[in-house]
């Protein structure tokens, strides 16, 4: 989670784009003449600087989910470095290639922004807090959340700056601004409401000026008419160096005292473990939570409490002894049938590995004489093998015995659609949005490693418990080659037409964004607690009712925000519907905003109810 830039000589870090102008003049100006700098309103990104004709051209690079980098709508990199040195050969778009590195005198340090002081430490307190780990369970659970949680930290992360008085009302605001000196440009932010709005107070000319700050459907900050940003934070940065429309710049905070205490780095955690001696990630969180039962008796279980987050190769010495047939007297296989399909019977089991015995699942194949079953089978096979995400159902192995049989991790709790219509009143509709989030997060995955689900659908949903969702049934899926992004189908088959997008229908063309058509109608299940969709129609009604423009109601109950995520999730034009990155960000923002954060102990700062819309 480092700066992967802080190596580079000519990378200046949180400078303003006049900043890096008065740095390439005082480089001389010559053509080529180019710096990197932190750029102030995405998450991640840069701005390359660079001179050609006596001008100056400011490239923004974004950074992207899948932690690559790019000059927008220009070649993908691994990294900065990477970026930089691509475009000292080729301009590609730029206005000419990078010849010269401004560098950075000795003495002009990088410029770090506001975030990064804090970054380090509201991880580590938020993944102690929310999921009660510490040391390496800590640390592991960091790296597999990345880059979700940065976003997430980055997204809440004005609730730490001394300006932040939370939710106070106007009076109250002009109350706090009013007491003591009253310089121009001394400024606060406050929370508008539950809905996530935020309003700056401003004085000048000792009168407070009240603006709103505004949230648009991507969920970017900004002012009316001013420039788009990530983060409040971010926003507030900026506006200390340029007015944007305001009365004036914004000059000295109005301190919350509240917030105040936070602003002294604390000493990250990790490091307090300081002896040398990390407890494995599972001890350790076991050790936690015999610590924590005590206080937090209503704590719920997290994903990361369950053997089934990581793979159990994650262990080197299971590693060492892997491989894709698996020995038949390590799996014993019960009677119990956990499903059954035209392929044979899925049965419990258990799989002694060197160290441990894990309960698996086992797709037990009917009978060895139909060849195209194999087939199928060994290519399902074929898919999960490449496959590795907390979210996704992994395979263990196969085995080819009796019959052949693949052997999955286990997922107990059965298939969504089930659960949820039998446990209709155990379950929150805050319960249904944090499984559908991991059932995205699943999805994220696949699309960036380049693969198609095309069966996703609730029945394909299995839980490992009440909190933890995996993607599961490969046998429809594809890998795209690296040039494609999408499959054609040479004929339909016996396809979920439900849950199918108009293009693979009518073109036989499935794509991510086919997918995400798919987890718009798992989301419809889901928030139907189980419901059928499109109730007693048949498939090519439903495509008509499609064609028409009409839609599925929301399912009662169902949050606005969910269900409009879900009808632009059924956009007729592929081209125009979102991908699973955008999808997993809404899903997420909007779990963040109405799942209970318990408060840090030691701050006194208000717990928001949550609020569903
Ligand atoms: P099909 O292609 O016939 O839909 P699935 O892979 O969806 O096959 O499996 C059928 C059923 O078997 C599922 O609905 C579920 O009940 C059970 N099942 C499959 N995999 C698992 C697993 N990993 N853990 C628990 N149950 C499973
Ligand atoms: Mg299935």
């Amino acid at each position: 989670m480092n700066d992967p830039a802080v190596e580079l000589p000519f990378y200046y870090g949180s400078i303003s784009r006049s900043d890096a102008e008065e740095q390439l003049k005082l480089g001389g100006m010559a053509d080529g003449l180019f710096l990197l700098r932190k750029c102030l309103r995405s998450l991640g990104g840069y701005v390359l600087s660079l001179v050609w004709n006596l001008q100056f051209h400011h490239y923004p690079v974004e950074k992207q989910m899948n932690g690559t980098f790019c000059v927008s709508g220009g070649k993908a990199h691994c990294g900065p470095a990477e970026l930089c040195e691509y475009y000292s050969k080729d301009a590609d778009g730029l206005v000419c290639t990078l010849k010269k590195p401004c560098l950075r005198s000795p003495d002009t340090p990088i410029r770090p922004g506001v975030f990064d002081n804090l970054r380090d430490n509201m991880f580590r307190e938020y993944v102690r807090q929310t999921w009660n780990l510490e040391g390496e369970a800590m640390e592991q659970a960091i790296i597999n959340q990345a880059p979700q949680l940065e976003k997430l930290i980055a997204t809440s992360a004005h609730e730490k700056m001394t300006w932040f008085h939370a939710k106070i009302s106007r009076q109250e605001s002009e109350r706090r601004l009013y007491s003591g000196v009253q310089p121009d440009g001394k400024f606060l932010v406050r929370q508008k409401d539950d809905s996530g709005t935020f309003a700056l107070s401003l004085m000048y000319g000792k009168t407070v000026y009240h603006y709103q700050i505004q949230l648009d459907k991507s969920g970017k900050y900004y002012m009316p008419e001013g420039t788009k940003f990530d983060t409040v934070w971010q926003l507030v940065e900026y506006l200390k160096m340029k007015p944007d429309g305001l009365v004036t710049v914004l000059r000295d905070p109005c301190v919350n005292r509240n917030n105040a205490a936070n602003a002294t780095p604390n000493v990250p955690a990790a490091r307090r473990h300081g002896n040398g001696y990390t407890p494995p990630p599972q001890a350790a969180a076991m050790e936690l939570r015999k610590n924590s039962e005590t206080h937090l008796e209503n704590r719920r279980p997290m994903p990361m409490d369950t053997s089934e987050f990581t793979s159990p190769y994650d262990d080197p010495e299971e590693l060492k002894e892997k491989k894709l047939f698996l020995k038949r007297e390590q799996l014993m296989i019960d009677e119990v049938e956990l499903g059954s399909g035209n392929f044979g019977s899925v049965k419990k089991g258990v799989y002694k590995m060197r160290k441990k015995h894990v309960d698996v699942a086992i797709k037990v194949l009917k009978s060895e004489n139909e060849k195209g079953v194999k087939d199928e089978m060994m290519r399902e096979a074929e898919i999960m093998h490449q496959l590795d995400n907390p979210y996704i159902v992994r395979m263990i192995g196969l085995c080819q015995a009796e019959s052949l049989m693949l052997v999955m991790e286990m997922a107990s709790a059965g298939p969504l659609n089930k659960f949820l219509s039998s446990k209709k009143d155990q379950v929150s509709v805050e319960n249904v949005v944090e499984l559908m989030h991991q059932v995205s997060l699943g999805m994220l995955y696949l699309e960036q490693k380049n693969f198609v689900h095309r069966d996703l659908a609730a029945r394909n949903v299995l839980l490992v418990n009440q909190h933890y969702a995996k993607i599961s049934d490969f046998g429809l899926s594809k890998a795209l080659g690296a040039d494609d992004n999408y499959y054609k189908a040479r004929s339909a088959g016996k396809w979920p037409l439900k849950w199918y997008a108009p293009e693979c229908i009518n073109f036989h063309k499935f794509s991510s964004k086919s997918d995400v058509w798919s987890f718009g109608v798992t989301m419809w299940e889901a928030f139907s607690y189980g419901g059928k969709p499109y109730k007693k129609m048949k498939g090519p009604e439903v495509m008509s009712f499609i064609e028409s423009g009409s839609r599925m109601e929301s399912p009662s109950g169902c949050p606005e925000t969910m269900y409009t995520l879900m009808l632009d999730c059924w956009t007729l034009k592929h081209e125009e519907r979102p991908c699973f990155a955008k999808v997993e960000e809404r899903m997420r923002l909007f779990y963040y905003s109405i799942s209970k954060k318990s408060p840090p102990p030691a701050s006194p700062a208000e717990v928001a109810a949550p609020v569903i819309d």
